[in-house]
């Protein structure tokens, strides 16, 4: 099982000095034990990319919010920023693999491919709320592991049915 928040943080401490040299500030505000089921490394190549994203496309002496909060059954992971924003024509188009509304910015085009699909493969879903000029927000909304899941199977044969005869 995964730790969000923990794995956040760890992510925030990877991602700091490259935050620092363009004058963001990463902030998290999470929610204790946001806990999902799956593999932190694949998880954490998903934050750390929407993360790398929001640095590059945010502007100089600005901040990027981690909001990790509990909805109903699921954790929901939030990458706020008030960077250069995406147009609705590009929105669409930015979780295909290799679309880059601008190639000069460097890198592949696929990480946001890769990160919808990870996301999915937890049985998560991976949402882009953008406005051209004003900001993103990735919202990402993963299954909620609760406490009870995750006591141990022997334990939890005491709560079966009794079902030997009664007659
Ligand atoms: P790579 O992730 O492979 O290094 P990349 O960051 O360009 O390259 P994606 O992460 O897939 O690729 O993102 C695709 C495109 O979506 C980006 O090139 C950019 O145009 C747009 N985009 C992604 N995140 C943001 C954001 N937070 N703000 C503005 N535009 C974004
Ligand atoms: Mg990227």
């Amino acid at each position: 099982r995964v730790d969000l928040k923990e794995l956040l943080q760890e992510i925030m401490l990877n991602l700091w000095t490259k935050a620092e040299k363009r004058s963001i500030e990463l902030r998290l505000d999470s929610v204790d034990k946001p806990l999902v089921e799956g593999d932190a490394n694949r998880l954490k190549q998903v934050f750390l990319n929407l993360v790398d994203n929001a640095i590059k496309f945010s502007h100089e002496n600005s901040a990027i919010d981690l909001l990790v909060s509990i909805e109903g059954n699921n954790v929901v992971v939030q990458v706020h920023d008030t960077g250069i924003g995406i147009s609705e024509d590009h929105l669409v188009r930015v979780k295909d693999r290799f679309f880059q509304v601008d190639p000069l910015n460097g890198g592949t085009g696929l990480g946001l491919a890769i990160s919808q699909q990870l996301v999915e493969l937890h049985h998560g879903i991976l949402l882009i709320q953008s406005e051209l000029g004003v900001g993103t927000t990735i919202v990402v909304r993963l299954p909620r592991l609760e406490e009870e899941q995750m006591t141990d199977v022997s334990q939890n044969t005491s709560q079966l049915p009794d079902v030997s005869p009664t007659e």
